[in-house]
């Protein structure tokens, strides 16, 4: 263990209030043990754990809270890696396995829920990094920060790929008793081997197909985003209607999907990989990524047989028929605007 001088900078979507962390905390390197093994854990004392976005951004929600930085899941696509260019370290290798942990993030919660001048607005998590990533499993950030939230009866939502949440399921279960708490998972394909090229540390979609099952039996309202769909690699309509299907069968409040977008710097690191592992869609790729975003009428084609799938298959499965009610009493005031609809959130912010 070490003291390891990075570069902190402020990534642009935490809000550009200035440095994150003081300049006089070096950081402790751990190295991962056991089921932890090959990556490296950056301990840190964050200023603040609640974000604000920008008012000038587009996102759908105004605070945010990333215990993490960087993730496990290595997603291919993942368009929070230049974040960790911020940080001086690479968007490749270093993202997926050098994670910045801000070991104090429940503390710094607590004290700023106290503050007179929070008013108990909703927060978004997994805007950023995944709060469930494996690393959660060791040291609890996300339990602490779920749990303090509901204990404030803060309204706030989660984002994840990881099958972790249920481990906080009856914290969860408390939270949703006293404010407005929704969850959404990011099931982008059923396709195996798809999902292993592109997402190979996330827990299988079917797994995470069971566990919005399990949420919403449970009482913890659960959606899916269909996203990213990757063109040429799961936007068939048998691999979107399967996984439509699923979702909707396992009770999801919601499906939506969101095409896949890459940003300068995702958009390299993606084709790089692309060239290794699907060499057939260079060309292809390179055409329709000219800008960040797919023409608008591709996005909109894809919305609109998602919904038609949606639609026939909630004609087949009642929607939803697993949740059961849950009593909660009024959440808590809030001057913030409603959880964001999770398509909308997705296209202007999360990661997943
Ligand atoms: S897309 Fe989400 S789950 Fe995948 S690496 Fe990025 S933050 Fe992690």
């Amino acid at each position: 263990m070490g003291a390891t001088p990075l570069r902190w900078k402020l990534a642009e979507d935490d809000g550009g209030q200035g440095a994150l962390f003081a300049e006089e905390e070096l950081v402790d390197r751990h190295m991962g043990r056991g089921e932890y093994r090959g990556l490296e854990f950056l301990h840190v004392n964050a200023r603040r754990i609640i974000n604000e976005v920008p008012k000038a951004s587009r996102v759908p929600f105004r605070y945010t809270i990333n215990a993490y930085r960087g993730c496990s899941h290595s997603c291919t696509y993942c368009f929070a890696r230049p974040t960790h260019e911020y940080l001086g370290l690479n968007i490749g290798e270093d993202f997926d396995r050098k994670l910045v942990v801000k070991v104090n993030a429940v503390e710094r919660l607590r004290a700023e829920l106290r503050s007179p001048k929070w008013a108990g607005e909703h927060i978004a998590m997994g805007t950023n990094t995944d709060p469930y990533q494996r690393c959660e499993g060791k040291y609890h950030l996300t339990q602490g920060i779920v749990r303090v939230l509901g204990e404030a009866s803060n309204p706030f939502s989660i984002l994840t790929k990881s099958t972790l949440i249920l481990r906080d399921l009856e914290l969860l279960q408390t939270a949703v008793g006293r404010t407005s708490v929704h969850a959404n998972f990011s099931i982008g394909t059923l396709d195996e081997p798809v999902w292993k090229a592109t997402e190979p540390g996330t827990p299988h979609p079917m797994r995470r197909v069971e566990a919005v099952a399990k949420l919403n039996e449970a009482g913890i309202p659960c959606g899916v985003l269909v996203a990213p769909v990757l063109p040429g690699m799961s936007d068939a309509p048998e691999q979107l209607e399967a996984v439509v299907n699923a979702c909707v069968e396992a009770g999801a409040t919601n499906v939506s999907a969101i095409a896949l977008h890459l940003r300068p710097g995702v958009r390299q690191h993606f084709l790089d990989w692309l060239a290794s592992n699907r060499p057939d869609l260079v060309g292809d790729y390179e055409q329709r990524f000219r800008r960040a975003y797919q023409p608008a009428k591709d996005q909109d084609a894809l919305a609109v047989l998602v919904r038609t799938f949606v639609a026939q298959a909630r004609g087949r499965w009642a929607p939803p028929r697993r949740i059961r009610s849950v009593s909660r009493p009024k959440p808590r005031a809030s001057r913030s605007a409603p959880a964001p609809a999770p398509a909308e959130a997705t296209q202007l912010g999360f990661s997943l």
